[in-house]
């Protein structure tokens, strides 16, 4: 497959949200879950990129503004881990610790930068999209040593995020590239790849090792106190609903849809790369792995070696 593009996800695909999140919530659960030990931080971080309540996609499809699904996330922490409530006067300093933290710990994947070179140096264009605001994404790719990478779509662009077709459709018009001949690349498996793949794009998970997001993945299955049965609802996967809405467009342009026993596979385990890639995801571990996958900027020449 030649591509003439290739888009990007931001965070966990470039840069670490994930560590920055960590870093931030420990700062939260010294601070606002004191009886709570530094032992359970991975089941903090684990429940927070879960997103158990569904409350950043709400974000995303416009129905939440960015402070006001945070809000609704803290106070489901609290609420999970047997904190004091949160109330709209404590999240105004539960936010203040949490967000500091957090900006102050963005910073690019080791195969980031590389990974970017070698796509320019290939020839093919290179952008962003992202389920965060265009602003936001800006600064972080900036303090992440990422600037030069254009944000050519955030959830405030169309007003709506991923998974929605037609947010990876302006992608690649904004980029200037036929979406048959463009690829997504970014680390959640439905929401970016699967989606992209409907869409008509090439749909890249990049399934970093300690990144998958849920129960059992990244931290303890959480017991006791926590409210049972919501965090695998929170890892539904809206596109593999029949009303979801990467399957309510008409943007599809001719992709198959898995088949019901993919679908079911998927619905089990959205994380499955063995079904993803029935599915025809490209699965690949780390973004050194993308030339090869995408077939470009093969370096076997670099040394002038036949
Ligand atoms: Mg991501």
């Amino acid at each position: 497959m030649t591509m003439d593009g290739i888009l990007f996800d931001v965070d966990d695909t470039l840069v670490d949200t994930k560590g920055a999140f960590a870093r931030a919530l420990a700062a939260v659960r010294a601070e606002h879950l004191p009886h709570i030990s530094p032992e359970r931080d991975p089941e903090i971080l684990s429940h927070w990129r879960t997103d158990p309540g569904g409350y950043y996609s709400r974000y995303t499809r416009g129905e939440m503004d960015l402070l006001t699904q945070r809000r609704h996330r803290a106070a489901l922490l609290h609420e999970t881990f047997g904190a004091a409530p949160v109330t709209e006067s404590s999240f105004e300093a539960w936010d203040a610790l949490f967000w500091g933290t957090f900006e102050q710990s963005w910073t690019a994947h080791d195969d980031a930068r590389a990974a970017i070179d070698a796509v320019v140096a290939a020839g093919i264009r290179v952008g962003v999209v992202t389920n965060a605001a265009v602003e936001l994404q800006e600064r972080k790719l900036k303090v992440a040593g990422l600037a030069d990478l254009p944000v050519l779509v955030g959830v405030d662009t169309l007003g709506f995020g991923k998974p929605d077709p037609r947010v990876f459709l302006e992608g690649a018009r904004r980029l200037g590239t036929e979406p048959s001949r463009t690829a997504y690349v970014g680390d959640e498996p439905t929401v970016d790849a699967l989606a992209a793949h409907d869409a008509g794009l090439t749909g890249v998970w990049l399934d970093r090792a300690g990144h998958r997001r849920g129960p059992g993945y990244g931290g303890p299955a959480q017991s006791g106190s926590a409210s049972s049965g919501s965090a695998q609802s929170g890892l539904a996967p809206s596109s593999l609903a029949p009303s979801g809405p990467a399957r309510s467009g008409s943007a599809s342009s001719g992709s198959a849809l898995p088949d019901d026993a993919l679908r079911a596979a998927l619905q089990r385990d959205p994380q499955d790369p063995n079904a993803l890639r029935a599915a025809g995801v490209v699965v690949i571990e780390t973004l050194a792995d993308l030339p090869a996958a995408l077939g470009y900027g093969a370096i076997t020449d670099q040394f002038g070696s036949a």
